[in-house]
């Protein structure tokens, strides 16, 4: 049986083993350390929570890597006025975790399932800055942009030029991207004034941007 200890011991692994794979910004570190990752695995999956893997949810897609989530939320250095898209809700641990960092943060998924279940625990955690979605996120969400912050947590051929329109002058979006069945590059692009700087940070495995809603399963 696991015990209380059990679970303060791994979690204490589970922030040592981010700051060793390169998450240092103290902000980012200490809104992992709030949010419970426990909240978001069920079932048989649910006790490796805590260890730095991604695992399966709902609809055949997958909860990210602790520390890649880390990394990723450290890129799109987050400030506490920020209006924050996320497309990919997935099980919603990353939104909840951007939402201790910005003002808002919009989250859009594919399937309707993965969305109802995610606003389900930011009820739960009294996540109240966030507000998540039903839409294909390749488009964006053309109704609240622009977003001072974009992340997407699915891996897309380029980045999608609805996206890039979306996002304000010298705002930060952080990427994967490459071929869906191969490993990706994660990019980071910056807007100026006039056009995009592109940086390529390190290469991540993400699950398909996909075209249109999902079919639940
Ligand atoms: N950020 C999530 C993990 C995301 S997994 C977490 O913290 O758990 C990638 C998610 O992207 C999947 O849930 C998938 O359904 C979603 N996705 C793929 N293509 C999409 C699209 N076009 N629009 C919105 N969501 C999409």
């Amino acid at each position: 049986m696991i015990t209380p200890d059990d679970i303060a011991q791994r979690k204490m692994q589970f922030l040592f083993a981010l700051r060793s794979k390169g998450v240092t910004d103290t902000r980012v570190l200490d809104a992992m350390e709030k949010i419970d990752r426990g909240a978001f695995v069920r079932g048989l999956f649910a006790e490796r929570a805590y260890e730095d893997m991604p695992l399966p949810i709902a609809c055949g897609q997958t909860i990210s890597q602790p520390s890649v989530v880390g990394l990723m939320t450290q890129a799109l250095n987050v400030s506490p006025r920020d209006k924050v898209l996320e497309v990919g809700t997935g099980s919603g641990y990353q939104a909840a975790i951007l939402s201790l960092l910005a003002r808002r943060v919009y989250t859009v998924d594919r399937h309707r399932r993965l969305v109802r279940e995610a606003a389900e625990i930011f009820r739960a955690l009294d996540l109240t800055n966030i507000t998540a979605m039903t839409v294909d996120g390749s488009f964006g969400l053309p109704e609240q942009a622009p977003f001072d912050r974009i992340i997407v947590t699915a891996a897309a051929e380029d980045p999608p030029g609805p996206l890039l329109a979306q996002l304000k002058i010298g705002g930060i979006m952080v990427v994967p991207v490459g071929q869906s069945d191969a490993v990706q590059s994660l990019i980071k692009v910056t807007r100026q004034d006039s056009g995009f700087d592109y940086d390529e940070l390190r290469p991540v495995r993400f699950v398909p941007l996909l075209e249109g809603l999902g079919r639940d399963t």
